[in-house]
């Protein structure tokens, strides 16, 4: 079962699905939607459009918009609605702080908490990030990558400290999108597997491994103070290729892309001006 719970469903919206689950499925296309660049940051996310394109409600959608606002990759704004969150280089460097951190006390808690279970199941995870690596798919590999550090979350046992590293593997992996180097890989080769060996050997250097890694996932971003965010065209040119190859809400959704160009320019401008103030 994947760590990013039950809601991270692949199924498309219908009429047919439960409320809950055709929610969950909204989120997911707006999640993978965001993370893979089809919707770069500062594109705004209008209620009306996108419950056109998913055929529900505009109380539905908002309902994802908070879920998608808690979890950072959305910012929502007073009076003008809700944005594809903007990263700055200081935010980025914030999150893998706070990510050290956090991590490091969970890895020294997994290795008391994790059981044979537990390691098989992210054993089997490991071989699903391989064949994504494998495959070069990138969308796919962040993902599978912030899974890995949600399941050792979750298997810390401290449902308080998973919540938090949910958070904050989500605005990570928008970052990662955001600032990796194209063709670089979301987490280096191995060091997941080195890390899970370690905890399966109960060998207490485990949680400074975790500390390293996470220095070394942050030193694969070309994060530049003052800069602005480096955009990696080889993300968004093949999100627009799967689009022009995708279904007709897909082609929608580039379409409520292009509808939001316009207002992403004046909540940048908007946000410089505020900044100009302080
Ligand atoms: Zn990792």
């Amino acid at each position: 079962m994947s760590a990013t719970k039950a809601r991270r469903t692949t199924a498309p919206a219908t009429a047919e699905q439960p409320a809950g689950r055709a929610q969950d499925a909204i989120y997911e296309r707006i999640w993978n939607a965001i993370v893979d660049h089809s919707l770069p940051p500062g594109t705004k996310l209008t209620e009306d459009r996108l419950g056109e394109i998913f055929g529900v409600g505009r109380t539905r959608i908002r309902q994802v918009l908070f879920q998608l606002a808690h979890e950072g990759v959305v910012t929502l704004e007073p009076n003008r609605g809700a944005f594809v969150a903007q990263p700055t280089v200081r935010d980025a460097r914030e999150i893998f702080e706070a990510r050290r951190v956090l991590e490091w006390a969970v890895v020294a808690r997994a290795l008391h908490t994790l059981t044979p279970t537990g390691i098989k199941r992210l054993r089997e995870h490991l071989r699903r990030e391989d064949a994504a690596r494998t495959a070069g798919d990138r969308r796919t590999l962040i993902k599978l990558s912030g899974d890995f550090h949600l399941l050792l979350g979750e298997a810390s046992g401290n449902s308080v400290m998973s919540d938090m590293l949910r958070n904050l593997v989500s605005r990570a992996s928008l970052i990662i999108a955001l600032y990796e180097h194209a063709g670089a890989s979301s987490c280096p080769p191995d060091e997941h597997t080195a890390i899970l060996d370690a905890i399966d050997a109960r060998n207490p250097r485990a949680p400074d491994m975790m500390r390293h890694h996470l220095e070394h996932v942050e030193r694969s971003l070309m994060l530049r103070s003052g800069g602005s965010p480096a955009l990696d065209l080889k993300t968004i040119f093949d999100a627009q290729a799967s689009l022009r190859s995708g279904d007709k809400d897909a082609n929608q959704g580039n379409q409520s892309q292009y509808d939001g160009e316009h207002d992403a320019q004046d909540r940048t401008s908007s946000v410089k001006r505020r900044r100009a103030r302080n």
